[in-house]
C-alpha cells in the first residue's frame, strides 16, 4: 500500500498540502489559486480530478485562496469545522450546499482509506487546527501556523512517520525587520507562528519519538531564509546527537516538493 505526502506549496504567500494513497487523494487548504494548484501538482504528476476533498485549517487567505474555485470547477467537498466556515464562507464564492462538510474537530473523519483527525493549533483565527491523517498503522501530520506546541499537539504528533512543522522565522531578523509593532508583536505572540529556534526544539523531541521525517513548513519571506531554518533544526539536532536519526527537508514557497512515500 502506498501513503504518499507533497506539498504543493508552503510559505506565507500560499499553503496547501497533498496527501495520497492507492484509495485516493485529499488536500490540506488551497490557499494559492485554483490554477497554481493544478499546476504544482501536475509538475509531481498528480491530477486534481483524484482528490476526494479539500480540508481546511483555518480561515487565513494563504489558505483558503483557490478553494471555491476548486470546489466549483472539480465538484470537491471542503471540510472544516463550523468555526473556520463561518469565518470562511463569504470569500469562497457560490458554494453548492453539497460540498460544504462541517466536522467537529473532537471527531475525526473517515474519507477513502484516509482517517483525518484535527487537532487544536494556536493562531489567532476563528478555530484553528492541524490535522493527522492515518492511513494502516502510519500517520503523516501537519502542523503550521502555530504559536506555539502545547502538550495536546504534541500527543498528536508523536507517532507521526512524517510530520510538517511551520518554522516561520528568525526571531532576530523579524524583530530588525520592517513589519509595524503590531504585525511583530503578532507573530511573536502564542497565538502567531513558530519560530527556527522553537521548531528546532521540537524537532529534537520528534527525533527522540522516533519521528524519522521533518519537513520545514510556512517559512516567511521577509524573515527567514531557507538555509537559515534549515541550519537552525540540524544544528539544534546536532548537539543533542540526533542529527542522523532524522531527515530534515525545507518547503519550497512556490514549488511542490518530491513526492515523499512512507
Ligand atoms: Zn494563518
Ligand atoms: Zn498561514
Amino acid at each position: 500500500m502506498t501513503f504518499n505526502y507533497a506539498s504543493v506549496a508552503s510559505g506565507s504567500c500560499g499553503n496547501c498540502h497533498y496527501v495520497g494513497s492507492d484509495g485516493g487523494s485529499i488536500l490540506i487548504d488551497a490557499g494559492l489559486s485554483g490554477k497554481r494548484i493544478e499546476n504544482n501538482l501536475q509538475s509531481i504528476g498528480k491530477d486534481i480530478k483524484d482528490v476526494m476533498a479539500i480540508f481546511i485549517t483555518h480561515e487565513h487567505v494563504d489558505h483558503i485562496k483557490g478553494a471555491g474555485i476548486l470546489s466549483r470547477r472539480y465538484d470537491i467537498p471542503i471540510y472544516a469545522n463550523e468555526k473556520t466556515w463561518i469565518s470562511m464562507k463569504d470569500k469562497m464564492g457560490k458554494m453548492s450546499e453539497n460540498n460544504v462538510r462541517l466536522f467537529e474537530n473532537e471527531k475525526g473523519v473517515g474519507i477513502g482509506d484516509f482517517r483525518v483527525k484535527p487537532f487544536k493549533i494556536h493562531h489567532d483565527a476563528a478555530d484553528p487546527v492541524g490535522y493527522s491523517i492515518c492511513s494502516g498503522d502510519k500517520k503523516i501530520s501537519i502542523a503550521t501556523d502555530t504559536g506555539h506546541i502545547c502538550q495536546d499537539m504534541k500527543k498528536e504528533l508523536h507517532g507521526s512517520s512524517l510530520v510538517v512543522l511551520e518554522s516561520n522565522h528568525d526571531v532576530e531578523m523579524l524583530k530588525m525587520g520592517s513589519y509595524p509593532y503590531h504585525l511583530k508583536r503578532r507573530i511573536l505572540s502564542q497565538s502567531g507562528h513558530l519560530s527556527n529556534d522553537d521548531a528546532a526544539m521540537f524537532c529534537v523531541e520528534l527525533a527522540k519519538e522516533g519521528v524519522e521525517n521533518i519537513l520545514l513548513a510556512h517559512l516567511s519571506r521577509e524573515n527567514n531564509f531557507p538555509e537559515l531554518a534549515y541550519q537552525t533544526a540540524i544544528g539544534t539536532l546536532k548537539m543533542n546527537g540526533l542529527d542522523e536519526s532524522v531527515n530534515i527537508r525545507v518547503l519550497k514557497r512556490q514549488e511542490a516538493s518530491p513526492v515523499h512515500s512512507i
